[in-house]
C-alpha cells in the first residue's frame, strides 16, 4: 500500500516508466509524470489515471538533458504534493552507431538524459528524504549497466555510470533510512527497442520476426520480452518496507541474460 506517498517518475509518458506510474497510483500513492509526448494525449494519460485509481496524478514538463530542468521537477513534487518518498530516474534513448561513426551530439545528449539527469534528481530530492526521515530512489539502469553490447557506447557507458552512482548513493545515505537501488532489465518490449527492431530490420534487409529471432532476443535466455508487470514486482519490492536492506545493489530481471 502507498497511500500517502509521492513518487517522481521521470520518462513516464511511455513504456516502463508509464508502467511503474500505474504500479504507484494503483496502490494509492500521488504521481508526478513527465516525459515527452503529445501534450493532449499526456493529459489523457494523466486524467485517466487520477480517473482509475483516486489518486494525485500531475505532469511535469522537465527536459532531462537540462538540470535546473530536472531540480525544478523534483521541487515541484515537494510544492504540489507536499511530499517526496519514492524517485525513479528512468528517462532514457538510445543510438547505435559504431564508436568511430558516434555522433558527438548524440554522445552527449545519452550522457545527459540516461546518467546526469539521475544525479541532478538525486540530489534535489536527498534533502526532502532526509527531512521526511525515509526514502527511496529507484535507478532503472540496463543489463548493458553490467555487460556491453557492440555499437552501443554512449548507452553502455552512461548505464554503468548509473550503477556506479547508485552504489555511491546508497552507502552515503544508508544510515537515513533512505536507499538506493538499481533494476537491470532485459529487452522490454517498449517504443525505444521498437525503434531499435525496425532499425535493424531496414539495416540487415530482414524482416522483424527474423530480428526478434536472431538479434533482439537471441541474448535473452527466455527468448521473449521481459514484461513491465515484472519489472513492476521487483519495484514495488524495492519502494516497501520489506525491501529495506537492499542497497547500492542492481537486480537484473533479464531472463537470463547476464548469466551468459
Ligand atoms: P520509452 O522510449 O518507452 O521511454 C522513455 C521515456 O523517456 C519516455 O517517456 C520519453 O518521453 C522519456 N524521455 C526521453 N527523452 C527525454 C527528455 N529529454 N526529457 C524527458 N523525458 C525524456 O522506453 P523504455 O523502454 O520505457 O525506457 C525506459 C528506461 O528503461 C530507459 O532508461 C531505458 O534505457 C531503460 N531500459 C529499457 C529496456 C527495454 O528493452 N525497453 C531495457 C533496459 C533498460
Amino acid at each position: 500500500d502507498l497511500k500517502g506517498q509521492v513518487a517522481v517518475i521521470s520518462g513516464s509518458t511511455s513504456g516502463i516508466g508509464l508502467a511503474l506510474a500505474r504500479a504507484v497510483a494503483s496502490r494509492g500513492g500521488d504521481v508526478v509524470l513527465n516525459g515527452l509526448g503529445d501534450p493532449a494525449e499526456i493529459e489523457r494519460t494523466r486524467s485517466g489515471m487520477e480517473a482509475a485509481y483516486g489518486v494525485k496524478v500531475r505532469y511535469h514538463a522537465a527536459d532531462m538533458r537540462n538540470g535546473s530542468e530536472v531540480a525544478d521537477m523534483v521541487a515541484f513534487a515537494k510544492h504540489d504534493l507536499g511530499r517526496l518518498d519514492i524517485l525513479v530516474n528512468n528517462a532514457g534513448v538510445q543510438h547505435v552507431e559504431s564508436i568511430d561513426k558516434f555522433p558527438a551530439d548524440k554522445w552527449e545528449q545519452i550522457i545527459a538524459i540516461n546518467l546526469s539527469s539521475a544525479f541532478y534528481a538525486t540530489r534535489a530530492a536527498v534533502p526532502i528524504m532526509k527531512a521526511q526521515g525515509r526514502g527511496r530512489i529507484i535507478n532503472v539502469a540496463s543489463a548493458h549497466g553490467l555487460v556491453a553490447s557492440p555499437y552501443k557506447s554512449a548507452y553502455v557507458a552512461a548505464k554503468h555510470g548509473v550503477i556506479g552512482l547508485t552504489k555511491t548513493v546508497a552507502l552515503e545515505l544508508a544510515e537515513q533510512n533512505i536507499t538506493c537501488n538499481a533494476i537491470c532489465p532485459g529487452f522490454v518490449e517498449t517504443p525505444i527497442v521498437e525503434k531499435q527492431i525496425a532499425d535493424q530490420a531496414r539495416t540487415r534487409g530482414i524482416p522483424r520476426e527474423k530480428v526478434l529471432a536472431e538479434v533482439i532476443l537471441k541474448s535473452q535466455p527466455t527468448r521473449r520480452f521481459v514484461t513491465t508487470d515484472e519489472l513492476a514486482g521487483i519495484f514495488l519490492y524495492l519502494v516497501s518496507d520489506l525491501g529495506a536492506s537492499a542497497n547500492g545493489a542492481s537486480f537484473s530481471i533479464d531472463g537470463g541474460w547476464t548469466a551468459q
